[in-house]
């Protein structure tokens, strides 16, 4: 049966890491027509103590920069691949290319390049046993040499390489600029180059196959089975992402929602689970829940400001926030009471110039009280489904209060349920077991 509909589908490294792993993708291509355009990861992790193979490419890099001994490491990545390749019986061989890699790491090593070969063989081999046609990234993913993805020519490359073919493999995770360096997005990124390959081309329907079968609804490190959620919305899915829910890259989300590209995560191991299927909006009567996910960081400060007539429109609240702006200190999160401003920065960040950023705060706006609280996280707790006459959101609050966890902050913006609350650090995860178990009781 033919059909001129296109899935991208892209698969990450546990669903590469090994032949058996490499047949299993084989099956689930061939058993959809549609499934024309395939994304690949580097291999992953085939046990638990093992080593992904681009953590294998950075020791490699980092050794050899630092002028040590790579060889272990880079001898790894060579047997990672052959393995793959002899247990598949393809008569095709990445000697040369492997050989050139470690030239590389001798002479002057680029640490993008080097990482990125992991994607780069991975498709490589891929190709070859689909029998579909290689594309290389360097082609098609356009950065601008400050390493800034250039979007709106990417769009265009992908589609003029693309589009004539009828059934491709593409490397995820990198590209290259004008001089032909390569640059690769931040790790986990081949989830990105798969979401611009569904967009240039306008699939229908991009596939991101992993080792779970859908989007849970808590960390699974901290609450036992959590359940699998059907369907989410793009914005359910870009707070969870950015809050620390680790199956898709958020910037992933954000170029398939601006296409309105379904989003499908798969797991490779249990290729009829149907996952969780992202979109604009929740099918009706898919809306069982009022609250579809919890998720959250840790390594967070807040930074409160009073001042009596804060609010009386003297522009307190905008002097504030250029400080920050000026700085270029990003916030998460930024609260405002009649007298006061709280704002919620990552201490990581807040570290670096906490000093001087507070003398800056003292000598522009001279507050009545200024304090620093760290060592706090920042939960979100999400659901779409209308908020007016739920109780959710109170029934959440009082679930952390039950079981005696103080609230450093609560942000809810109007509408949709989406609840940011700030906890410290060490009652992060008894807070997420609280608030999961009210979510299975609404
Ligand atoms: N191989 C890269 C990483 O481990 C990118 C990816 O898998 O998406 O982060």
């Amino acid at each position: 049966m033919t059909s001129d509909k296109t899935t991208v589908v892209k698969f990450g490294g546990t669903s590469l890491a090994d032949a058996e792993q490499f047949r299993k993708v084989g099956r689930i291509v061939a058993a959809d027509f549609t499934r024309r355009i395939v994304v690949v990861s580097a291999p992953g992790k085939r046990f638990p103590e093992d080593t992904k193979v681009t953590d294998l490419l950075i020791a490699c890099y980092e050794a050899a920069v630092a002028g040590r001994d790579f060889s272990g490491a880079y001898k790894a990545v060579c047997q990672r691949f052959r393995d793959i390749i002899v247990g598949l019986g393809l008569d095709f061989s990445l000697d040369d290319e492997l050989a050139a890699l470690g030239d590389q790491l001798r002479r002057a090593p680029r640490r993008d390049y080097v990482v990125s070969r992991g994607e780069y063989f991975s498709a490589r081999v891929m190709a070859e046993y689909l029998g579909f046609t290689f594309v290389d990234p360097a082609w098609c993913i356009c950065f601008h040499e400050n390493g800034k993805l250039d979007d709106a020519m990417t769009r265009r490359a992908l589609a003029a390489a693309l589009r004539p073919l009828k059934r491709a493999v593409v490397a995820g995770f990198y590209g290259a600029d004008s001089l032909g360096n390569i640059h690769t997005f931040s790790r986990g990124g081949s989830d990105v180059t798969g979401s611009l390959v569904a967009c240039a081309i306008d699939a229908d329907r991009y596939e991101n196959w992993t080792d779970v079968s859908g989007l849970m609804s808590a960390d699974p490190r901290i609450v036992e089975n959590p359940r699998i959620v059907d369907h989410m919305s793009y914005r359910e899915l870009r707070t969870l992402s950015y809050m620390g829910a680790s199956v898709l890259h958020s910037d992933a989300v954000l170029s398939a929602s601006e296409r309105d590209i379904p989003i499908n995560i798969r797991n490779t191991n249990d290729p009829d689970n149907p996952g969780t299927l992202i979109g604009r909006k929740r099918p009706k009567g898919q809306q069982k829940h009022p609250v579809i996910g919890v998720a959250g960081r840790k390594g967070m400060s807040v930074i409160q400001v009073e001042k009596v007539m804060v609010s009386d429109g003297s522009g307190f609240s905008a002097i504030m926030l250029d400080i920050l702006k000026k700085r270029q200190l990003p916030f998460e999160h930024c609260l405002t009471g009649i007298d006061s401003i709280t704002l919620v920065i990552r201490s990581d960040l807040l570290a670096a110039c906490k000093a001087e950023l507070l003398s800056e705060i003292r000598a522009e706006l001279a507050p009545d009280y200024m304090g620093i609280r760290e060592k706090l996280s920042v939960i979100a707790v999400v659901g779409e489904k209308d908020t007016e006459t739920s109780d959710a959101n109170v029934r959440v609050l009082m679930a952390l209060t039950q079981a005696g966890i103080e609230i450093t902050t609560i942000n809810q913006g109007a509408g949709k349920l989406n609840l940011l609350i700030g906890v410290p650090e060490e009652k992060y995860e008894a807070a997420i077991r609280a608030i999961y178990g009210t979510m299975q009781t609404l």
